[in-house]
């Protein structure tokens, strides 16, 4: 069998303890038998990481501006266990954190459906996508306490006048709070969530308490409304889907009640509070996939999980782990699909639909990995436990 060819490598981020595991076995498991792969390699496994002084984050965050499409595996987040568990020189920031500065994105997260895991919410037979702004607000408040004090607001421009606002004249303790966004990072988030939308061929919904936030809020309702009116609207009734604009409460009862099928656009904190609502509902960190978009149109695909670590303390040990590799593949398939789209290449997209349908039947006829067997109800399936090797042998037969 001829295996398929790529053009432009996909921007590959390797990573750490068990998912940099499981990354080796997918490549060599699922992926290259079919495809003649082609990546450019940045290792952002903790190790290199500490040997280039971090550098390689940076340059894996430039080769995807470059190329247009990363795939990344989970990595550590040191915090100070892990410099003295690997002899760092630092306590180097998130990988996530720098790239996702350096590309200006939004992260969007979707949950994998798989017949056999019935979601909490079970109208919901499609996915619940959320967009979350990763940008501001209470994320980069300035809050204190307040006691029997006056509290005012105080803008001062570039030639020193002031305007102050009262906020609140305190005869007692209490507290108190300032937070900020801006136009421009408002701006990205609206065309990241726009070109998402569309490529997904999902409507947009987008909520925010523009009745009670008038000004704060309801600039975040008009950002969306002047981008999505200048550049997105004819785009959005040619490809037949819509955008709403409506408020967070009723967003909430109408997703409740609804099929699932939506681009859920959120300001930073509900979309960090809804986003755990959404994965919760639906079975499994290890089934949702989660996706780096920038507004020009630069995407990097990972698993929504971290490097479970408990399993390679294991897995180490020589024990066999049961670790599910779902959302890994995802990120793989999704990359691999990007790529296939941009570079007009029919038999990577096909190879990338393939691989996820495999992957859906294998669970759907009753063999998983050990999280996902006591959620499983199928009648007339039993669900059967595989280790992580296994399971994907079991989905490259069906490749
Ligand atoms: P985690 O790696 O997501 O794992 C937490 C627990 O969730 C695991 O112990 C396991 O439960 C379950 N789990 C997660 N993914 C699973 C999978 N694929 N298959 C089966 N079970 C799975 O989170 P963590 O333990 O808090 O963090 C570990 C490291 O990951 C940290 O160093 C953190 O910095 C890093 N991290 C990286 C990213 C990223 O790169 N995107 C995101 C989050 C965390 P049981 O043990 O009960 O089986
Ligand atoms: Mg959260």
């Amino acid at each position: 069998m001829d295996k398929i060819k790529m053009i432009t490598p996909l921007v590959e981020m390797d990573g750490d303890e068990m998912t940099r595991v499981l990354w080796k076995w997918i490549k060599e498991i699922l992926i290259e038998p079919f495809v003649d792969l082609k990546t450019e390699y940045y290792d952002l496994g903790l190790k290199n990481r500490d040997l280039t002084d971090d550098k390689v984050t940076a340059e894996s965050a430039i080769a995807t501006k470059k190329y247009g499409v990363a795939v990344k595996c989970a990595t550590i987040t040191p915090n100070a266990q892990r410099v003295e568990e690997y002899s760092l020189k630092s306590m180097y920031k998130s990988p996530n954190g720098t790239i996702r500065a350096m590309l200006d994105g939004t992260v969007f997260r979707a949950p994998i459906l798989v017949e056999g895991i019935t979601p909490y919410i079970p109208t919901w037979k499609k996915p619940i996508v959320i967009a979350r702004h990763a940008y501001g607000d209470i994320y980069k408040a300035v809050d204190g306490l307040a006691g029997k004090a006056k509290a005012e607001l105080v803008y001062t421009d570039r030639e020193g006048n002031k305007v102050t606002k009262l906020i609140h004249d305190f005869d007692g303790d209490g507290v108190v709070m300032a937070m900020h966004n801006t136009d421009k990072s408002i701006k990205s988030f609206a065309r990241a969530c726009f070109n998402y939308a569309l490529d997904l061929k999902l409507p947009l919904w987008f909520s925010t308490k523009d009745t009670i936030s008038k000004v704060y809020d309801g600039r975040f309702k008009a950002i969306f409304n002047e981008v999505y009116e200048n550049e997105y609207k004819d785009k959005f009734e040619s490809a037949g889907i819509e955008y709403m604009y409506t408020l967070i409460d009723d967003v909430v009862a109408r997703i409740v009640r609804s099929e699932g099928g939506i681009v859920w656009a959120c300001k930073n904190y509900d979309g960090d509070v809804m986003s755990d609502m959404v994965a919760t509902a639906y079975g499994s960190l290890a089934m949702m996939t989660s996706v780096l978009v920038s507004p020009d149109g630069v995407y990097e695909y990972e698993a929504a999980h971290g490097t479970v670590t408990r399993h390679y303390y294991k897995y180490v040990k020589g024990e066999e782990t049961s670790t599910n590799p779902v959302a890994t593949i995802f990120a793989w398939s999704g990359a691999l699909r990007k790529r296939g789209e941009l570079d007009n290449l029919p038999d990577l997209v096909d190879f990338a639909c393939r691989l996820e349908k495999a992957t859906l039947s294998t669970i759907e006829e009753g063999e998983m990995t050990g999280d996902l067997v006591g959620l499983f109800k199928k009648e007339g399936v039993t669900p059967k436990k595989l280790s992580s090797q296994d399971f994907l042998k079991a989905i490259a037969t069906r490749i």
